[in-house]
């Protein structure tokens, strides 16, 4: 029987030197940023911790224990919730890994300590277990925070220690816990106000996921360090005198932003580091609370724009109208010297910790309790949304639709009535509706945007006044599915599709039957199977759904069962299509080109069959993974493919690390979307600069133009990604086009 009296005293006689100073140094951190402090109780579970993790090893080859340890650090310094939250992080692992029970904790620390660590060690599966999909390790990550949000934080904090540490893990682990971490846990920090952690967490999953345009944009930035200070400071000067002239309590300073923002701006832009306008940023953040503080906001506001000049459409104004993770300011951005452009940040202390720690910045004391303030109920209310789904959903489409809404930028559009409606960028009326009520969503036939009608697919601009015409007898189209955004939307029309799949199913099935008994046959559930399956049906159920909607003849079934033969001697079965030409010939390509491209650690492959994912199509200089198929294939996946999260995450096993070699002959075959306006000549101009000037192949071009706009496909041979980027920059120079997209799929 443990007894954690003894524990206590045997830990105490091995915590070494330097731990015993860390102890210290926590403490002191803890006091300088939390309410209260329970001193004892902190060093009670240093020690608890200390003594069970003794004998484990982290990776690196450090002592177990200087993870919980870490985890607990960035509790108290970044996340700053209370006292309990890091006691909880430092024991966070011992009731999984170690003989530490769940009820010796209780007896030592309360319930409320113990529900946290429980919480923590139940949704660990997220980080170890491979057998749970990603999908129910996310529901259980929603459901834990539902119980209670620290669980999540320090979930977090725990996250942050592990990709700080990740180099000491194999390639393959590396990937995988990247890209949940990019795709899941980076999105939700975000989603949860936690702006530091985020930024942290996108920057080492890109570390790892794109090293090399990681550590070139760090070395680029590292190299106009010292201009960029200079000029920052030459910005400020001018300002902070006028302002501190005018007696406002403030610090002003330049901030950068984070690697990974940088990356996809200059991905989005398809610019070098030295095009990207944005890189200049300063924020200044008012000392004043309240009120007070918020006019100061405005009147700093206005003395900026004296001094430099605004470009006016990048105005936002977040403290009227806050973003729906609390977040507020107010950004401008400015012309500085040279035409330079500056993003300013205004906002008072209270708001600055808000956008930097979120929901646990209003995590509050009261009375001794403590008690979430009027803005976490409404994060809380968030959560709860998110929970109350349709049961029938899939999980793995609730995920997809859930991640789908944690990042995006918002946009605020209005009701008829002037009520403001928070909705994700990309929004259209359909998902408006929605919003507004499930039975709305349902029977809308159309839609109003500031007085005119709109088609549904329609994307909303912030300010729009949105009007949504319904119809009693209007149901659903799955069409819609091609463009809402909103979880809500998707998986309302999800659900009433599967419905309308129910009905028509028993509905087919009743034809059956009635055809059947007419026929006096009778014929058993399993035996329907059997016949189901001579028709390429993978179940009665959907021969009865084929059936009710028309596309199979009841008949069909009665001729096999009477005569065995599935179809009449005459009659020619209709060809059903085998998918795209372009599928099928990315596949040839793959097979035949696909040898000798690749290094898989290093050393080129023998007698591997390798196959280019269609899904992703990647070509030399994307970064990639390799996935070893069930038929032993090495199957090439850029890892920013749709299905990377999944395969990285839920089949870590089958993941290869690959490389590209230096081979330069081969083609691959890539495709791109062209958006611009319709004029004359286009097409002609698009293919003298593909084919002449960058002597590139093009393999098939389509074109389709409506309302003056222009919408151009086309696949074409490159030789790796340094061709490709050169060729979209080309095309992006013609006159009249907007935009050059590699696809996706
Ligand atoms: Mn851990």
């Amino acid at each position: 029987m443990l007894e954690t009296s003894a524990i206590l005293k045997a830990s105490r006689a091995q915590v070494n030197h330097a731990f015993a100073q860390r102890l210290q140094k926590l403490l002191a951190t803890c006091h300088a940023y939390l309410p209260s402090v329970d001193e004892d109780m902190i060093q009670r579970a240093f020690e608890l911790s200390f003594w069970a993790h003794r004998n484990d090893r982290r990776a690196s080859g450090d002592l177990y224990f200087t993870h919980p340890l870490a985890v607990a650090e960035i509790v108290a310094k970044l996340i700053r919730i209370d006292d309990i939250s890091v006691a909880a992080a430092l024991l966070h692992d011992v009731v999984e890994d170690t003989e530490l029970s769940l009820s010796l904790l209780r007896d030592e620390f309360g319930d409320e300590m113990t529900m946290l660590i429980d919480g923590m060690t139940k949704i660990r599966g997220v980080y170890s277990n491979r057998a749970l999909s990603q999908a129910e390790n996310v529901r259980k990550l929603i459901l834990s925070m539902a119980h209670d949000i620290r669980v999540m934080l320090v979930k977090f904090a725990d996250r942050l220690h592990n990709m700080r540490t990740i180099a000491s893990l194999p390639r393959a682990k590396q990937l995988r816990v990247a890209t949940e971490t990019q795709t899941l846990f980076a999105p939700l920090a975000h989603r949860f106000g936690l702006q530091m952690i985020k930024n942290e967490l996108e920057d080492l999953s890109l570390r790892v996921l794109e090293r090399d345009a990681y550590e070139s944009i760090l070395r680029d930035l590292k190299a106009s360090r010292q201009e960029r200070d200079a000029y920052i400071a030459s910005f400020i000067g001018p300002l902070k005198k006028r302002l501190e002239e005018m007696g406002f309590a403030f610090d002003i300073y330049g901030r950068s932003k984070n690697v990974n923002s940088i990356f996809q701006k200059m991905n989005a832009q398809n610019k070098p580091l030295t095009e990207i306008y944005d890189l200049f940023a300063i924020r200044i953040v008012i000392k004043r609370t309240g009120r007070r503080g918020k006019e100061d906001c405005w009147r700093v506001y206005s003395i900026i724009t004296d001094l430099y000049k605004p470009l006016p459409e990048r105005f936002r104004d977040f403290i009227s109208v806050p973003k729906s993770n609390g977040y507020q300011s107010l950004h401008t951005t400015v012309l500085g010297a040279d035409g330079r452009r500056i993003e300013v940040q205004i906002r008072t202390q209270e708001m600055h910790e808000i956008a930097e720690r979120g929901v646990a910045a209003h995590w509050k004391y009261k009375e001794g309790v403590q008690k979430a303030d009027a803005s976490m109920d409404q994060f809380l209310t968030w959560v709860h949304d998110l929970m109350e789904n349709p049961q029938q959903e899939k999980a793995t489409d609730f995920v997809k639709d859930f991640s789908l809404n944690l990042y995006t930028d918002e946009i605020y559009v209005f009701t008829p009535r002037g009520d403001l409606k928070t909705l994700p960028h990309r929004a259209t009326p359909v998902d408006f509706a929605f919003q507004i009520h499930t039975d709305v969503g349902y029977q809308c036939i159309g839609a109003k945007v500031n007085g005119k009608m709109v088609p549904l697919s329609y994307r909303l601009r912030s300010g729009d006044q949105v009007e949504i015409i319904t119809s009693k007898k209007k149901t659903p189209n799955p069409d819609w599915m091609k463009f809402v955004v909103t979880q809500k939307a998707r998986s309302r029309i999800r659900y009433w599709i599967n419905e309308e799949r129910r009905t028509a199913t028993r509905y087919g099935r009743e034809i059956w039957e009635k055809k059947a008994a007419r026929a006096k046959l009778k014929v058993s559930d399993a035996l329907l199977g059997r016949y189901a399956a001579k028709f390429k049906y993978a179940s009665p159920t959907q021969m009865f759904y084929e059936i009710a909607s028309g596309l199979f003849d009841v008949n069909n079934l009665v001729r096999l069962i009477r005569t065995g033969k599935t179809q009449e001697p005459d009659t020619e079965q209709e060809e059903t299509g085998t998918g795209s030409e372009q599928y099928d010939s990315f596949r040839e390509h793959a097979q035949t080109s696909g040898q000798d491209t690749l290094v898989i650690n290093g050393e080129r492959i023998a007698g591997v069959a390798v196959d280019y994912a269609p899904c992703c199509n990647p070509i030399p200089g994307d970064p990639v993974f390799g996935y070893i198929s069930k038929t032993g294939t090495l199957k090439i996946h850029r890892t920013v493919c749709r299905n990377a999260p999944n395969l990285l995450v839920n089949h870590g096993e089958r993941i290869q690390p690959c490389d590209w070699s230096r081979q330069k002959d081969v083609r691959f075959i890539v495709g791109l979307r062209i958006v611009g306006e319709d004029r004359v000549g286009i097409v002609h101009d698009l293919t003298t600069v593909i084919s002449r000037n960058l002597k590139t192949n093009i393999r098939s071009i389509t074109v389709e133009t409506e309302d003056g706009v222009f919408e151009g496909t086309i696949v074409l041979d490159v030789s790796d990604l340094s061709h490709l980027k050169r060729l979209i920059m080309r095309l992006k120079r013609i006159d009249a086009i907007h935009g050059v997209y590699r696809f996706e799929q």
